[in-house]
């Protein structure tokens, strides 16, 4: 038996991840399970796993999480000091699927008890970077990447050296608005953006995939994770989502991992690692999907990419104000407050307009991003 905690049960990973779960119940111990806020969501899942303790982010929210308890014997708990005491119990695998920069603190303090992290939780990587893999070191921790295209590029260097790497080629979908021209988009309603064409994900990710920051912000998390050089990584656009990401090597040889657009296929990869478990996913049907195309992504009407690429150049404090500045962009868009073009020339405001020293620890990098959330809400007020 392994035992498991997984921040973000509530949300679409964590459902994924304990569909696979609930699939081989008598392989696993279910430590804790957290939530932000859905305390009833939370304890229904925690009765049904039999966790030893569930945590609300939201302290507001456990009274409510301890009366859906009632006398199951479960450990209820709130706080943000809660959710990082629960990250720190001793488990064989933490599945981090918090969203945003929220996750940070929780997922480091996994990684400070040096055990093996599936890491779907990329804005944690992009904000502390250097910080998170320098602990990931220290520790001795494990990170499983969860993120479709990570979690093929691990695959693909499976026995391979990074020395050999020419090419690490990330592939994008697109999003919902790869066809529309510049006029159409500047009209997306946050309707529009969240209906993915091929992926069932959370509202964040869905909105960054419609920008593409979710590419950007994938371009910086493969850059921590397989450290070949910012000049080896690229991205493809390819809408049928079937090539999940390739590595292409110094003898011309490209390897790449197919799969069908299901993100229990890459969390069923890192709960079974190194081995293999089934997943419930239908086969892949290339004759039915018939072709695969791929484009060069348009910066011009998706300008988030650049923004990216050039963050993660600049270094220093630019990642983590990207996301921060992100993150409050995409609400504020969900909330119908800004437009949608806005998400990105925000983020580009914030960068150009905030100081800058690269953090170096854990609380420096949340003080950054609190700063840029500050700075982007500002300029939220003024325009
Ligand atoms: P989601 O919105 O469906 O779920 C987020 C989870 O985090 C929920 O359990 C929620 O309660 C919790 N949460 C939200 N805010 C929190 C806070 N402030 N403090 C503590 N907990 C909080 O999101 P998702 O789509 O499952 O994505 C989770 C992470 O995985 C994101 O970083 C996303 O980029 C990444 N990811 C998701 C997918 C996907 O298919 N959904 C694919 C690749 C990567
Ligand atoms: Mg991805």
């Amino acid at each position: 038996m392994r035992s498991i905690s997984i921040l973000g049960a509530t949300g679409s990973i964590g459902a994924s991840t304990l569909d696979l779960i609930r699939r081989e119940r008598d392989k696993w111990r279910v430590v804790a399970l957290t939530a932000n806020s859905s305390a009833e969501k939370l304890a229904e899942l925690a009765r049904e796993f039999d966790a030893e303790v569930a945590v609300v982010s939201q302290e507001s929210n456990l009274g409510d999480l301890r009366a859906a308890l009632g006398d199951s014997g479960i450990e209820a708990a709130a706080g943000k000091q809660a959710l990082c005491d629960a990250a720190s119990r001793n488990v064989d695998l933490t599945v981090a699927a918090i969203v945003g920069c929220a996750g940070l603190a929780p997922t480091m303090a996994a990684i400070q008890q040096g055990g093996t992290i599936a890491l779907a939780n990329k804005e944690a990587l992009v904000s502390a970077g250097d910080v998170m893999t320098a602990a990931v070191r220290q520790y001795g921790a494990t990170l499983l990447p969860v993120d479709s295209e990570h979690n093929a590029i691990f695959q693909c260097l499976q026995g391979n050296r990074l020395s050999d790497v020419r090419w690490i080629t990330l592939t994008a979908s697109g999003g919902p608005f790869r066809t529309w021209s510049a006029e159409q988009i500047a009209l997306a309603t946050p309707a529009q953006a969240v209906a993915h064409p091929n992926w069932d994900m959370g509202a964040k990710i869905s909105v960054d995939s419609a920008t593409m920051m979710n590419k950007g912000l994938e371009f910086i998390e493969a850059h921590h994770l397989f450290p070949v050089g910012l000049n080896h990584l690229r991205i493809i656009v390819h809408p049928q989502s079937v090539i999940h990401s390739m590595v292409e090597y110094r003898d011309g040889s490209t390897l790449a991992q197919l799969g069908p657009s299901d993100m229990r296929v890459p969390i069923a990869s890192a709960l079974a690692w190194p081995h293999r478990m089934d997943s419930p996913c239908n086969p892949l049907d290339l004759a039915a999907i018939g072709e695969l195309s791929f484009f060069a992504p348009d910066e011009m009407r998706f300008p988030a990419t650049r923004l990216a690429r050039e963050a993660v150049n600049a270094g220093g404090a630019a990642p983590a104000m990207l996301n921060a500045a992100n993150e409050v962009a995409v609400a504020a868009f969900l909330a119908g407050q800004i437009g949608f073009t806005r998400i990105a020339a925000l983020v580009e405001d914030v960068l150009n307009q905030t100081a800058r020293t690269a953090p170096t620890t854990l609380e420096e990098v949340l003080a950054l991003d609190m700063e840029a959330r500050v700075r982007a809400e500002q300029m939220l007020e003024t325009v």
